[in-house]
C-alpha cells in the first residue's frame, strides 16, 4: 500500500507502572527518538482487583504516569486498559487502537526480550502482528535463544535493520538498549523501608507519592 504523507508512527509500551520510574521513561524516550515516533504511548495495565496493592489504586498509578510524561514529547498516556471492566489482552488493546488509526499508520509494540519469549502463551498471539510491528528490547549482554515455538515466526518476520521497517504492521525488529538498573519492585521496597527514591522517579511523581502516602509499610 502506498504510504500516505500523513502516516503516523505510534509506539506503545504496556506495564503496571507501579510506580512509573526513570527506567521506563528513559527507555521509552530513547526508542521514540531512535524510531522517530510521532507518539509513544505508555499503557498502564489493569490488574485483577485482589492483586492491586492495598494503598495504590489504578487511578493513582495512572495519575503518576500522567505526571511523569506531562509536557514530554512524544510521550503520552493511554488509559484504555484501565477503563475496561477486566484486565485486557494485548490483542484487545491493539484492535481497539487500530480502530482509531488510519490503515497505513504504523504501530510499534515495545516488548522486553523476556516478554517476547513468552509470546506463545498470549491470547491469540499469532494475530498480534496483523495489527503492529514488534520492537523487542534486547540487553547487550543477553545470550538466550528464542523458544522453538518462535523460530518460524522469527525467520519469517524479523528484519536486520529495524529502522527500515515499512508498512503498518507485521515485522519484528531488535533494539539493543542498556536498561537503567531500576525497577518498580526496588522503589516499592525502598519506600516501605522509609528510604528515599529521589532521582529514581521524576520529582512530580515523588511529590505525588509522598502527598498520598503511597507504598509505606503499614504501621
Ligand atoms: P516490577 O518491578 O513491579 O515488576 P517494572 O519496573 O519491571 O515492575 P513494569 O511496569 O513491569 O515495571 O514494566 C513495564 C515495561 O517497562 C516492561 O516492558 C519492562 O521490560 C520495561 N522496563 C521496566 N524497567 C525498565 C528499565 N529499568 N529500563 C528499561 N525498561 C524497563
Amino acid at each position: 500500500m502506498p504510504k500516505r504523507n500523513g502516516a503516523r508512527r505510534i509506539g506503545i509500551l504496556g506495564g503496571t507502572f507501579d510506580p512509573v520510574h526513570i527506567g521506563h521513561l528513559r527507555g521509552a524516550l530513547e526508542v521514540a527518538e531512535q524510531f522517530r515516533l510521532d507518539e509513544l504511548r505508555l499503557v498502564p495495565s489493569a490488574r485483577p482487583p485482589h492483586r492491586e496493592a492495598p494503598q495504590v489504586s489504578a487511578e493513582q498509578r495512572l495519575a503518576m504516569v500522567e505526571l511523569a510524561v506531562a509536557g514530554v514529547e512524544p510521550l503520552r498516556v493511554d488509559d484504555r486498559e484501565l477503563k475496561r471492566e477486566k484486565p485486557s489482552y494485548t490483542i484487545d488493546t491493539l484492535e481497539s487502537l487500530r480502530g482509531e488509526l488510519e490503515v497505513d499508520d504504523q504501530l510499534f509494540l515495545l516488548l522486553g526480550w523476556d516478554a517476547f519469549c513468552g509470546l506463545p502463551t498470549w491470547h491469540r498471539w499469532e494475530e498480534l502482528l496483523l495489527h503492529c510491528h514488534m520492537l523487542v528490547l534486547q540487553r547487550p549482554d543477553a545470550d538466550s535463544e528464542a523458544p522453538e515455538a518462535l523460530r518460524n515466526l522469527l525467520a519469517a518476520r524479523s528484519v536486520n535493520d529495524p529502522q527500515a521497517i515499512e508498512g503498518a504492521a507485521g515485522q519484528i525488529g531488535f533494539v539493543w538498549q542498556t536498561p537503567l538498573a531500576v525497577s518498580a519492585t526496588q522503589i516499592r521496597q525502598l519506600l516501605a523501608e522509609g528510604r528515599s527514591v529521589r532521582y529514581l522517579v521524576p520529582d512530580s511523581v515523588l511529590t505525588y507519592i509522598h502527598a498520598h502516602g503511597l507504598y509505606r509499610a503499614p504501621n
